[in-house]
């Protein structure tokens, strides 16, 4: 149990949170700006100074209010954790991201870290992928990766973010958890990078590529978005759900990932659970694993 050190006080320079922004880089940016140690900060609002804070009681958000001079409502739009909307699938992601450095520009004290709702990678603004999940223990900061000379990834976001207006957050993230999968096997089996040339756009000196890394990442995204535009089609829903015409399905899911059309796949490939979940309505978000394996793969230039 924390002890609270006194009345609140006002700090001198009371600045804003960011959208979206965890409550940890706020307190951290706060203590920067006013030159005391974040630890003394988290104190001062009777939070435990040894620990990344990611909720907070009403008394705690009440001294914060105090000592920043903000609202609650302004806090709470801000502060996705306060209310735990950061919890919600089909509000956000459940990982903290670095913010697009151009969209914070304006705030001050120190680096961002976000939540961003589960279909936005990338910033159609400012041409900048946004990065990928990372672990909450384990947050990394400045890896934003310029996209600006790849205008397909930024036509994918637009697409993913219209594809999510109009199915909905959390079918399209199952759609698009489904089509990392599809990609993954795809990788595994065949040995080829088709992605190399965007690679080598997006990170010219590096031979060796991590699936883990946000090069690779921002490359495939295109390639996901249009498996995730044929998992959410209604037609091909339809074809695939039912037993005498999902063969139609698989043609057509081969011709757009390999480039060719037969309706074979193996029995291990995540388009046939995909398949059978539209058939008899099982859940799918809980029966695929997260796209989030590393694998090492070697450019062909
Ligand atoms: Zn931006």
């Amino acid at each position: 149990m924390t002890s609270v050190p006194g009345p609140a006080r006002a700090l001198p320079i009371p600045a804003p949170p960011s959208a979206g922004e965890t409550v940890e880089t706020y307190l951290r940016r706060l203590a920067h700006l006013n030159h005391v140690h974040v630890d003394d900060l988290k104190l001062h609002l009777g939070l435990e100074h040894t620990r990344r804070v990611e909720t907070m009681n009403a008394s705690t958000v009440s001294r914060l209010a105090t000592i920043t001079g903000r609202s609650l409502t302004e806090l709470g739009w801000a502060l996705p954790e306060l209310s735990e909307r950061h919890k919600n699938p089909a509000l956000f992601r459940d990982d903290r991201l670095p913010a697009c450095p151009h969209c914070v520009r304006r705030h001050r004290g120190g680096p961002i870290l976000r939540y961003y709702p589960p279909h936005v990678h990338a910033c159609t603004k400012h041409r900048i992928w946004i990065g990928h999940a990372y672990p909450l223990s384990s947050p990394r900061l400045g890896t934003c990766l310029d996209i600006s000379k790849t205008p397909a990834i930024t036509a994918a976001e637009r697409r993913h973010r219209r594809l999510a207006g109009r199915h909905g957050a959390v079918r399209t993230r199952d759609a698009y958890l489904c089509a990392g999968q599809i990609w993954d096997h795809v990788v595994s089996l065949f040995l080829t990078n088709p992605v190399a040339e965007t690679l080598n756009i997006l990170s010219p000196t590096v031979v060796r590529h991590s699936t883990s890394e946000p090069a690779y990442r921002a490359a495939v995204y295109p390639k996901l978005v249009m498996i995730t535009t044929l998992l959410l089609s209604s037609h091909w829903s339809r074809v695939a759900a039912h037993p005498d015409t999902r063969n139609e399905f698989f043609s057509e899911a081969n011709r757009r990932i390999h480039g060719w059309s037969h309706g074979w796949i193996s029995s291990r490939h995540p388009l046939n659970a995909w398949a059978e979940h539209l058939s008899d309505g099982r859940c799918t978000s809980s029966t695929l694993a997260r796209f989030n394996d590393s694998q090492t793969i070697k450019v062909t230039r």
